[in-house]
This record gives C-alpha cells, sequence and structure tokens, in this order.
C-alpha cells in the first residue's frame, strides 16, 4: 500500500540514479558453497528411516540429525507448505528467513541454505533437490520456495480481519459502526494504520 503518487519531486539527475545497476548488498560470491557433489553422493545410499503427514491446516514436527536428509513432498496436487527450523538443543537458534533471502535471493533452489539467526547464522539445511526448479522465474517475476514473507500466523490472520471489521463497521450502519459514513470511515482507517 503505497501512494499513488509521489509527495516529493523528482531531483533533475533521477533518471541517472535510477539507472545505475544495483549492487547486491553483500559479497554473496564470497559465501561457502556447499559441496553438493558429496551430498548427492550421500544420498545415494539413503534409506527411509520416518514419514510424517501433514494433514492441511495442520503442523507437525519431525527431528532430522546433523548430516541427515529430509524430503518435502506435496502428495496430493498442488499445495502450500511452510516450514521452519529449529537447532535441537536450543529452540532459541532458528531459521532466519530475512538473511536467508538477503543471502540467496527471493526464491530458494537447489544449493541455496537455510540460516540461522544471529548470532549464530549457520546453515541449518542445504537444499540438496528440487523438483520444481524447472518452474524457474514466470512472466509475473514469481516463482516457488520463497522466503519474502514468513511462515503463516493466525496473529496476521487476526490482524486483517480488525482492519475489515473495523472498516466494516465504520462505513456501515447496520454494523454497529455508528452509520456514519464519511468521518466515521477515515477514523477507521486511521484505527487501522
Ligand atoms: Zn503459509
Amino acid at each position: 500500500m503505497k501512494l499513488d503518487h509521489p509527495e516529493h519531486p523528482a531531483p533533475p539527475d533521477a533518471v541517472a540514479r535510477k539507472g545505475i545497476r544495483p549492487v547486491i548488498c553483500y559479497p554473496v560470491e564470497g559465501l561457502p558453497r556447499p559441496d553438493l557433489a558429496a551430498c548427492r553422493a550421500a544420498r545415494e545410499g539413503w534409506s527411509l528411516v520416518q514419514e510424517v503427514l501433514v494433514p492441511p491446516r495442520e503442523a507437525r514436527t519431525f527431528e532430522v540429525p546433523a548430516g541427515w536428509f529430509f524430503r518435502i513432498v506435496s502428495i496430493e496436487g498442488p499445495q502450500v507448505g511452510d516450514l521452519n527450523l529449529f537447532a535441537a538443543g536450543n529452540l532459541g537458534e532458528r531459521f532466519f528467513s530475512g538473511k536467508t533471502r538477503a543471502l540467496h535471493g527471493t526464491h530458494l533452489s537447489t544449493g541455496d541454505r537455510m540460516w540461522s539467526c544471529l548470532p549464530w547464522l549457520r546453515p541449518m539445511a542445504t537444499i540438496t533437490d528440487d523438483t520444481l526448479d524447472w518452474y524457474g522465474f514466470d512472466a509475473f517475476g514469481g516463482s516457488v520456495h520463497d522466503v519474502i514473507g514468513t511462515r503463516c500466523d493466525p496473529y496476521t490472520h487476526a490482524l486483517f480481519l480488525a482492519a475489515i471489521s473495523i472498516t466494516t463497521a465504520a462505513i456501515q450502519p447496520d454494523a454497529g459502526g455508528g452509520g456514519a459514513v464519511g468521518p466515521a470511515a477515515a477514523r477507521g482507517r486511521t484505527a487501522c494504520a
């Protein structure tokens, strides 16, 4: 939700400024790369030790010892799944989606890592295979396996519900909002901000 029109005039050199090629904020070329060949060699001899079924709109946990693998498989057609990671011995060390995004970009795929929060900042998992890597980026700039936002939570859901109900109550007389259109609606929006 941005303003429809900027409030400040562009400087004379605006075009030149916006024409400068962006610099990635971190020297990611220097990041230690995972040994994918070794990871894939380890996968050769793997065997399934546990299976966890996550019902729709529910969550499940599972433990993965260091050096082991886990696969996330959509078994009933297209689905969206959220993943969170916690260090087994210290639940305070957990997946840091924001820093992972800064290091690997908005979407993850093979070779990317999922990093833990500060002060640890360690790779918690390395993606060794991605059966959806064929998708790449579509014409909308969309892709799969994003770290743009955070995992779903009821608090954000409640925030939107509250915003809708306040605005609805303010502009609909029957909704118990006092019946005023206009000023009340404006107050409703202000209250949401
Ligand atoms: Zn979600």
